[in-house]
């Protein structure tokens, strides 16, 4: 039995830490700088930077190295020690403020989306004071944000952190009209529930495809799927549970709230949610948990796949983001809150959202778009691609009298200030939960719910915060000048509704009728990745992010291009993965167990006596009908694949890959997947599905 308290950030350079081991007034500048951003003194940085070097090398490293968020989805590392000659053949462990602020990295190989010419391959990464330095490896991990040589934005931790500073500013202002003096900060916050699935690592490497491209691109159906539910929720395997035990040490060393873990929905697919914290933290913390579980999943023999759709006809993983935001007082905005007074400003952040969401629901929807996301999305396990609020029946109900002007009468009613009926207190979970919408709204926070599982979770965050922010500044600039606050802000909240309430659905977001319906409603229904992805670069994300200093249009420009070309680039490593796979494994099985059948068909006829032929015959006769199918389509993915290298611009290209590439794609595994039905085990050169999913016993 483990210690918890004492392992839990045991590995990080946090608050305690610091109050330790910095000088007092080292500990305040820091802790300043920290909390209002101010710039931090050279002197204090060098300060810091020998009481981190000092606790780092006490546990046994010998490293530090800037750890950032290039637009790869993965995090970046380059470790320097801590080594400086001594002048006598000796070293000593040095460890300066300039190296633990500041730090150049060769940018040219990360991925700038024509931001940078390859000449200018200098990039700076710059400490993030709020977000602790931790230890792995040996070595010391400073998280931090990457730009080019000038000045624009290479990562995703940038604009994240310019997202958090808008919505506090946007949100002081509304907390000023309703008297909150108590407050001197908005954060906004997210607890990601994060859904993997595990198989076992032989397996695993037996299948180029997963290897390759994280996903089977073969497999036929398997006797059992999903289909019993005996999965989630299930006791937990003792080889999952060491894995679930030593992962969560690894986590909880470095100060990552790892809470809940369970089986999910599909056969070895699990979840784990930690308890939430801020968007700039939680995001660290969940690169460092996907790194970990795969990491940790090695060590058990086993294998992580983070991909949005491992497997055909099984529930893919998502990533689920839940949302709120707080005052530095720790009193949450989106609570509904105990008295009439807290519920006017409750329902007046609520519409905030609604009408955010409302309004850029496209740039809410391009968050959670990607190749393998596409798969899932709208194929009954996860929401489709059309954005709608889940509010619950309560919550719609007084949201609807105000608009139309009459008493909230269902349940005890009170008269608010501003001259509504609604409850005195808004019970939670006052309704069933709805898990088939994208963005439900769970008591006092919102559950964004389309976030494929392999997402960094920058991306819907930086969404959220900004949208947020560019609401209430509208409120805020009707409300700042009212000579009549109360009755402004009545019409404010019964307006905002009016004109937004199309995008809450209470429904079955599975269900054919709301496709239907949210066509009536001019909801957008952007199925694939190209077609979301354009409106990252249009007219109005591009005056939202520019008016709150998010990102610039040479930005979004770049990060279009990159998701864009990214999106092709992985429908193409499929292809040529599948073609590869056809050509060197599935062929020569097919013409392995053809040759068995033949050979046997052969010797009984020569035999001649009278024996049955007529398995052989079948079997031959189909397989090689298949075969001949089987070489027209792979004839095509070659084809398709070659002409996407002839397709210019990241639109174009991309579309052409979804149109051309995918369906291919699409063909070719309709003919493998029906002879893997056909060919003896033996002869199948992958494991299939059902070894896959019940690989770990
Ligand atoms: P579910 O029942 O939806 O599967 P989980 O317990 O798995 O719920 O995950 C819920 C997540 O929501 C956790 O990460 C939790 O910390 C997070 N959460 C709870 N309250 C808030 C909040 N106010 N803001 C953001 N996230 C929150
Ligand atoms: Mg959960």
């Amino acid at each position: 039995m483990k210690n918890v308290p004492s392992l839990f950030g045991s590995a990080v350079f946090h608050d305690a830490v610091m109050r330790e081991r910095l000088p007092r007034d080292t500990y305040r500048a820091l802790k300043k700088t920290m909390s209002q951003g101010t710039p931090l003194e050279l002197d204090v940085a060098n300060v810091v930077a020998t009481a981190m070097k000092d606790w780092a090398i006490e546990k046994g490293v010998t490293h530090y190295t800037h750890w950032f968020q290039p637009m790869t989805g993965v995090t970046a590392e380059k470790h320097d020690s801590f080594i400086s000659p001594a002048g006598d053949g000796k070293i000593i462990m040095e460890f300066s403020g300039k190296e633990l602020v500041q730090g150049e990295p060769d940018a040219s190989s990360f991925p700038s989306g024509g931001l940078r010419a390859s000449f200018e391959a200098r990039g700076y990464t710059i400490w993030d004071t709020t977000s602790y330095a931790f230890i792995k490896d040996d070595s010391l991990y400073i998280p931090t944000a990457f730009c080019s040589y000038s000045g624009e934005v290479l990562d995703k931790k940038t604009p994240l952190l310019r997202s958090m500073e808008t919505l506090n500013k946007e949100a002081m202002r509304i907390l000023k009209l309703f008297g909150n003096t108590a407050a001197t900060r908005v954060i906004s916050y997210a607890g990601p529930e994060q859904e993997y699935f595990l198989v076992d690592k032989e397996m695993y490497l037996q299948r180029p495809d997963l290897v390759h491209t994280g996903r089977t691109l073969f497999g036929a159906r398997p006797p059992k799927g999903q289909e019993l539910e005996d999965h989630y929720f299930g006791s937990l395997k003792p080889r999952i549970s060491a894995f679930m035990k030593e992962l969560e040490e690894e986590l909880w060393k470095l100060g990552v709230y790892a809470k809940t873990k369970h089986n999910e929905a599909a056969p070895g697919q699990f979840e784990l949610a930690p308890i939430y914290t801020t968007t700039n933290v939680a995001t660290d913390h969940n690169q460092i948990t996907m790194e970990l579980l795969k990491n940790v999943a090695d060590r058990h023999g086993l294998a992580c796949l983070l991909h949005e759709k491992p497997f055909a006809g099984i529930s893919g993983s998502g990533k689920h983001n839940n949302w709120s935001i707080a005052t530095d007082t720790g009193s949450n905005l989106l609570e509904p809150g105990e008295t009439p007074y807290e519920n006017a400003q409750f329902l007046l952040f609520l519409v905030a959202v609604i009408q955010a969401v409302d309004k850029y629901q496209d740039l809410l929807r391009l968050t959670a778009a990607s190749a393998g996301n596409d798969h899932r999305l709208g194929a009954a396990e996860a929401p489709p691609a059309i954005i709608s609020i889940f509010l619950g029946d309560e919550l719609t109900e007084i949201l609807e009298a105000i608009d139309a002007g009459t008493d909230y009468e269902n349940r005890e009613k009170i008269q608010m200030e501003i001259g509504v009926s609604v409850l005195p207190h808004f019970p939670k979970d006052v309704t069933d939960r709805n898990r088939t919408s994208p963005f439900a709204f769970t008591g006092n926070k919102f559950e964004f719910r389309m976030p494929g599982s392999a997402f960094s979770i920058a991306g819907p965050n930086i969404i959220l915060n900004t949208v947020v922010a560019e609401s209430l500044r509208r409120f805020a600039d009707r409300l700042e000048g009212s000579e009549d606050f109360k009755a402004d802000l009545a019409t404010l909240i019964k307006d905002t509704f009016r004109i937004h309430r199309r995008v809450v659905f209470n429904g079955d977001n599975y269900s054919n009728e709301w496709t239907e319906e949210a066509a009536r409603r001019e909801l957008s229904n952007l199925k694939t990745t190209p077609e979301a992805l354009p409106a990252f670069i249009g007219a109005e994300s591009v005056a939202l992010f520019e008016s709150h200093h998010v990102l610039s249009k040479t930005e979004l420009n770049s990060r279009y291009e990159i998701l864009m070309a990214g999106y092709s680039k992985a429908s193409q490593i499929e292809g040529y993965t599948m073609v590869d796979m056809v050509r060197r494994q599935i062929i020569p099985a097919v013409i392995a167990y053809q040759n068995d059948l033949a050979t046997l068909f052969a010797r009984k006829m020569e035999v001649g006596r009278g024996y049955d032929q007529t398995l052989e015959d079948y079997l031959l006769s189909n397989i090689s009908a298949l075969s001949g199918n089987l070489l027209k389509a792979l004839g095509r993915l070659e084809e398709a694949l070659a002409e996407a290298k002839t397709k210019e611009g990241v639109l174009l290209h991309a579309m052409f890959c979804r149109d051309h590439i995918c369906s291919a794609m699409g063909e070719l595994r309709t003919i493998v997947d029906e002879l893997e039905t056909l060919v003896a085990k033996q002869h199948w050169p992958v494991p299939c599905y059902a070894a896959l999913l019940n690989s770990i016993v």
